[in-house]
């Protein structure tokens, strides 16, 4: 038997076609997709504009399928990590992070990455699979309806699993999705954040499109050489070109553009760093969000100290530099920056199937859940 095709994530002129069989009427696609994202009803039955015998024929042809969570880990401070089943096969994890002011989801392009940071456990996965349109907005309309959101009050952040600019092409079909006005979740660009490591020649790509979100760059080092040591993506695209591509971004895009730096002990954390990094930055000029590292223990790294993290910042300001430090949300869970990789809280092996499960083992002296945690309660950091 032919396999029912799946209608979620499908564009207005996408539906259209698959829809041509039952020979609608022309505007029927628009009101699907109205329904499937800006009302986001997901069964026939309640599109009860569209006649009855479209609905039936609807409801036998295709399925509405979205992610569905297998897995809901609560971290103390609120942040919950979700495992979610992907409807064609595999899984990934969405972070829904609750803040006094307006919440934060932290969404995934892909499962697992290639790109092999060396201070990232998603990294450690390498790419298991791209997801498509569908499987990326469906992540925000899962977490809008789990926790009740409405557009707009909320920020999306593509910090989870996966390079976002390594799937253009499916994150370019998601952004419609979820900014169009009339037929999409209406959420404005501005309050999309999409995280790169650096891919120059999409950054640049990226600035010339219809919607363009907000910008971070994940720059993590301020020479070549520890860059390429941590990063492998940056011997495609050393720091200059990267730089260009951004000042390229702010020139065409006119959206905003931070440089994200994961503090690393003895790594990136010199005296000869700061400096470097406020040139950087200015060049731009961009903002700076310093992320402290979130440490486990199959990683190599130890955090820089908190001290040296407010030093940067300190020095940041005093250099005309717009810089912040970043929270860390639901490190007692493995929600925060690098750390989704399917692994249960406290598991060593973090669920990539190497190693040993290492429950409460191997825990570094300078723990940093609780100590995150103290430093978020008391307001010193701000959420991603
Ligand atoms: N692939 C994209 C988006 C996902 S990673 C990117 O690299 O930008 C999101 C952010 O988490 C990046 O800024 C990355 O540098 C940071 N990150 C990765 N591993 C981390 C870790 N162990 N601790 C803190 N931040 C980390
Ligand atoms: Fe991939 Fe980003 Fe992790 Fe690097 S930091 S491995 S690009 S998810």
């Amino acid at each position: 038997m032919a396999s029912i095709r799946n209608l979620y994530g499908l564009s207005v002129e996408e539906l259209s076609e698959a829809l041509s069989p039952l020979e609608p009427r022309p505007f029927t696609a628009r009101q699907i997709a109205a329904h499937l994202y800006a009302r986001r009803l997901l069964d026939f039955d309640r599109m009860t504009d569209l006649p009855a015998k479209l609905r039936a024929e609807l409801a036998r042809s295709f399925t509405i399928q979205l992610p569905s969570p297998a897995e809901t880990l609560v971290s103390r401070d609120g942040t919950t990590r979700y495992v979610l089943s992907l409807p064609s096969a595999g899984s990934v994890e969405a972070v829904f992070i609750p803040s006094g002011k307006r919440a934060t989801l932290c969404i995934s392009s892909q499962s697992g990455c290639a790109l092999g940071c060396t201070f990232c456990m998603t990294g450690t996965l390498g790419l298991l699979r791209h997801l498509s349109s569908g499987e990326i907005a469906g992540q925000v309309a899962l977490l809008m309806d789990l926790h009740r959101l409405r557009p707009n009050c909320f920020n999306i952040v593509f910090m989870g699993m996966g390079e976002p600019l390594h799937n253009y092409q499916a994150l370019k079909a998601a952004l419609r999705l979820l900014c169009d006005r009339r037929t999409g979740f209406g959420i404005s660009p501005g309050h999309i954040t999409v995280s790169t490591a650096g891919l120059a020649p999409a950054i640049e790509k990226l600035a010339a499109e219809e919607i363009v979100p907000r910008l971070a760059v994940s720059l993590n080092a301020t020479t070549d050489e520890a860059r390429s040591r941590i990063m492998p993506i940056n011997k495609s695209y050393p720091i200059l070109s990267l730089m260009e591509a951004c000042g390229k971004f702010l020139r065409e895009a006119g959206q905003r553009l931070t440089l994200e730096y994961v503090m690393l002990s003895g790594v990136n954390d010199s005296r000869e760093d700061l400096p470097r990094l406020a040139r950087l930055a200015s060049s731009l000029p961009a903002r700076v969000n310093l992320i402290p590292f979130n440490a486990t223990p199959e990683l190599p790294f130890q955090p820089s100290p908190m001290e040296q993290v407010r030093r940067f910042r300190d020095g940041l300001l005093k250099r005309g530099v717009r810089a912040s430090i970043r929270a860390s949300r639901g490190p007692d869970i493995r929600a925060a920056c690098g750390q989704l990789s399917f692994g249960a809280p406290g598991d060593g092996a973090a669920g990539t199937g190497r190693g040993e499960s290492a429950a409460g083992k191997n825990r570094r002296a300078s723990d940093p859940p609780e100590a995150a945690m103290e430093r978020a309660a008391a307001g010193e950091l701000v959420a991603r």
